[in-house]
């Protein structure tokens, strides 16, 4: 079956075709780096990286680009309140930019841990002021801005066809909420441009044609993806927050400026949840992957607890649900091991089944229920382990890798081990002699086989 998704801007299931044949252009909302990533930012981006690499096994070659806000994100959606990471700093006492340094590496760190792919492309919002203010300008040589006291803003009246695509009604909009529209025309409009205020209050501030300031959040999106994919591609995603606001706006400014649709597709992942309400930092009530580390829990237990969950439903977290998808990991770890040092051909049925579940809409549940029911059938050794490596290139569950603890050889093993070899090439036994007693003494025998020293626990 080829590749369908759920596009959010049509609210159907289409089939995927890539605007250039073989080739798919990805764009991803990244992170806000005033704080560190919770466990639900990290599910959407296990879901965009269970999409990366479904595209990748229909045989796309993937560019996949996501940003880093470090500028702009303010407190409120409605462009009121503080700079989040400008607000982080004042109460932090350190830098803007070092915190946004700091926060980036933390994220970066776990999408490692839990083998998410890196994007080929990673850009900062603070890397692409000069594309901002060339967007704006644009927009506003179009017509579709307008200025009050504290900024630049968008004319959402000025479209039709605006928040399309969270199908907003804007008359019940405009009735219920008009306290908050300050000098907004509307309340759908946003900010393009901030102004600083008090001068050099702000670490983070740039001149620009309309005075000194920064960048509204989804300008950045809009300016990025234009830049590192071109005006139009294949698929925008993001957290289904996204929807009401940010995304709806990233549309209207392309369209604005361009005239041409932003992306081909859009797709949403629904949230992570602690008893029934939205894991968020604002809350209070969260967890970060380390605090899972910090429990000796293994990051990619918490990627198999996301692949039991289709990404389009929410996903209540608990400390149950989270050894449940521990054990399967490692009866599945086990179960890999267990085929052995094998070597065969992938089963061309069982490819066909698991690449029809996440053909589905990435129907990952369904997809690991075949890994599994694979695993425990009649196949030989050797072709279930060809088969189920095959699978992990979408699962991303690092199975091929994995080793029993007791089979681990520590590095300074592997060492002594190596150095042992020189030495006996080099005729010094008595340096061999010592290095094979440490190695004993470090509860290990050396085995010499045809493929050359190997240490095992003794
Ligand atoms: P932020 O760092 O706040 O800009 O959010 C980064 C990403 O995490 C966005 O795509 C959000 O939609 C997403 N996100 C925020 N909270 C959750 C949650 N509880 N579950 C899943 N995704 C979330
Ligand atoms: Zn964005």
């Amino acid at each position: 079956m080829p590749l369908h998704l759920y596009d959010t801007y049509s609210r159907s299931l289409r089939p995927f075709e890539s605007i250039e044949e073989g080739k798919a252009g990805l764009y991803a909302c990244g992170p806000t780096v005033y704080d560190y990533a919770h466990l639900g930012n990290l599910r959407t981006y296990l879901f965009v990286d269970g999409l990366r690499r479904t595209l990748e096994f229909n045989g796309w070659q993937v560019r996949h680009v996501m940003n880093i806000t470090d500028v702009g994100h303010l407190t409120s959606d409605g462009d009121s309140g503080d700079d989040k990471i400008e607000a982080r700093s004042a109460r932090s006492g350190k830098s803007a930019w070092d915190l946004a340094a700091e926060f980036t590496r933390a994220f970066e760190d776990d999408l490692c841990q839990l083998n998410i792919l890196s994007p080929t492309v990673c850009c900062r919002a603070t890397d692409h002021i000069a594309e901002q203010i060339a967007f704006i300008s644009d927009l506003e040589a179009k017509g579709y801005t307008y200025r009050t006291q504290d900024g630049i803003y968008f004319d959402t009246t000025r479209q039709d066809s605006y928040g399309r695509l969270a199908r907003l009604k804007r008359d019940g909009l405009q009735a219920g909420k008009r306290v908050e529209l300050g000098e907004k025309r509307d309340i759908c409009d946003f900010a393009l441009w901030k102004f600083s205020g008090v001068p050099g209050q702000r670490q983070m501030e740039w001149d620009s044609p309309w005075g000194l300031g920064f960048p509204g959040w989804h300008i950045e999106c809009s300016a990025m993806g234009e830049k590192h994919l071109g005006r139009y591609f294949d698929i925008h995603c993001g957290g289904e927050d996204h929807v009401a606001v940010h995304h709806s706006n990233e549309i209207a400014q392309t369209e604005a400026r361009h005239g041409t649709r932003l992306a081909n597709f859009w797709l949403h992942g629904a949230f992570l949840k602690t008893q029934d309400a939205k894991m968020s930092k604002s809350s209070g009530d969260f967890l970060r992957l380390q605090s899972l580390l910090d429990q000796g829990i293994d990051p990619l237990a918490y990627r198999y607890l996301c692949l039991g969950a289709h990404y389009r439903s929410s996903l209540n977290f608990s400390g149950q649900a989270l050894d449940a998808a521990a054990s399967g990991l490692a009866r599945m770890r086990a179960s890999v091991h267990g085929l052995g040092d094998v070597a065969g051909e992938v089963d061309r049925a069982w490819l066909a089944r698991f690449t029809e579940q996440i053909n589905e809409d990435l129907n990952f549940p369904r997809a690991l229920a075949v890994a599994w029911e694979m695993l425990k059938s009649g196949l030989p050794d050797a072709v279930k382990k060809a088969t189920i490596a095959r699978f992990d290139a979408a699962l991303g569950l690092d199975l091929m890798r994995w080793q029993p603890a007791a089979l681990v050889v520590p590095a300074q093993v592997s060492a002594w081990l190596a150095q042992r070899e020189t030495a006996r090439e080099e005729r010094r036994w008595h340096d061999a002699d010592a290095l094979r007693a440490r190695v004993r003494e470090a509860g290990y025998e050396i085995d010499d086989t045809p493929q050359g020293p190997q240490a095992r626990a003794s």
